[in-house]
C-alpha cells in the first residue's frame, strides 16, 4: 500500500486556487520529482504534506494516517516526515551539532550522548564530520544545506520532503548537496523532491509529475517524461 495517499487535493489562498484537485500515491521507496514553473503550486503541494499548509478539500494519508484538523494525527505525520527547504533554516546562534541534536534530545527524549553519537555519524554520510563544533554562518551554503539534510534525518523519518534544495546556492555547491540526496535515494528513503534539476531527476526519480496551474499536467517515469528510447 502508498505511504502517501493524496486524493483531490485542493488549497485556496483566499480566493486564490493554489492547488485544484491534486492526486498522487507515493510507494514506500519511491523518489517523486515535482517539476514545473514557478508559481504552480509545487511548494504549497510538498507543504500541505507535513501540514506546514492546511489543504481545504480533498484527503492526504501518510503511513495510514490521515491529516485532519486531530492534532496529534498532525504530529505523528510530521514525526514521520523530515523537511529540507531552500533556505537551510538552521538555528543561527546553536553550533552544527546542536541543531542536530534538539528535536531528537527535546521531542525524542534521547539522552545528549546518544542524539550526539548519532549525529556525528549523519555528519560523516553527509561529508563534513570536522563541522560537528561551528556555527551555521562560518559554513558554506553547500554544507549548511548538508546540515539541514543531516538534522532531518536525526529525527529517523520515514519519508524526506524536499523543496528546492539547491535554487539557493551557488553552482559549485549543488552537486555536493545532490550526491547526498542521489544517496539517500539509492538507500531505499522515500523522497519527494520539488527541484530543477532535471540531471538528478533522470537519476533516482521513479516518478516525475509536471506541475502548471495547481495541477498535475504530466506524470510518469523520467524515461517518459525526457521521451528516451
Ligand atoms: P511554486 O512552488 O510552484 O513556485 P507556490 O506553491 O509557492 O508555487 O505558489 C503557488 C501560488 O500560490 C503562487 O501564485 C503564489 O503566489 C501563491 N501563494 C503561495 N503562498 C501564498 C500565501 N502564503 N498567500 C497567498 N498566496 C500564496
Ligand atoms: P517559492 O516559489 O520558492 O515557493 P515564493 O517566492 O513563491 O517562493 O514564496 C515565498 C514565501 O512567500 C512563501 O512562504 C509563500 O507562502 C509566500 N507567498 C508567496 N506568494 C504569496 C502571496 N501572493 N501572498 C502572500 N504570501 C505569498
Amino acid at each position: 500500500d502508498p505511504i502517501i495517499i493524496c486524493r483531490d487535493v485542493h488549497k485556496w489562498y483566499g480566493n486564490y486556487h493554489a492547488l485544484r484537485g491534486i492526486d498522487m500515491d507515493v510507494r514506500r521507496g519511491e523518489v517523486v520529482v515535482v517539476f514545473g514553473p514557478s508559481g504552480s503550486g509545487k511548494s504549497t503541494f510538498i507543504r500541505t504534506i507535513n501540514r506546514l499548509e492546511e489543504h481545504q478539500r480533498g484527503q492526504i494519508t501518510v503511513d495510514g494516517i490521515e491529516l485532519t484538523h486531530d492534532v496529534r494525527n498532525i504530529e505523528r505525520i510530521r514525526m514521520e516526515t523530515g523537511m529540507v527547504f531552500q533556505q537551510f533554516n538552521l538555528f543561527p546562534h546553536l553550533t552544527v551539532i546542536d541543531n542536530i541534536t534538539l528535536a531528537p534530545i527535546w521531542v525524542r527524549g534521547w539522552t545528549k550522548a546518544q542524539a550526539e553519537e548519532i549525529a556525528m555519524q549523519l555528519l560523516k554520510r553527509v561529508g563534513i564530520p570536522e563541522q560537528a563544533r561551528k556555527y551555521p554562518g562560518q559554513l558554506s551554503g553547500g554544507q549548511q544545506q548538508r546540515v539541514a539534510i543531516a538534522r532531518a534525518l536525526a529525527m529517523q523519518p520515514k519519508i524526506m520532503l524536499f523543496d528546492e534544495p539547491t535554487s539557493a546556492l551557488d553552482p559549485e555547491m549543488i552537486k555536493e548537496v545532490l550526491d547526498v540526496m542521489i544517496e539517500l535515494a539509492e538507500s531505499g528513503m522515500t523522497m519527494i523532491v520539488v527541484t530543477h534539476e532535471m540531471g538528478f531527476a533522470r537519476a533516482v526519480a521513479d516518478t516525475m509529475y509536471f506541475f502548471d496551474q495547481g495541477q498535475i499536467v504530466e506524470s510518469g517515469a523520467p524515461e517518459q517524461i525526457f521521451g528516451d528510447p
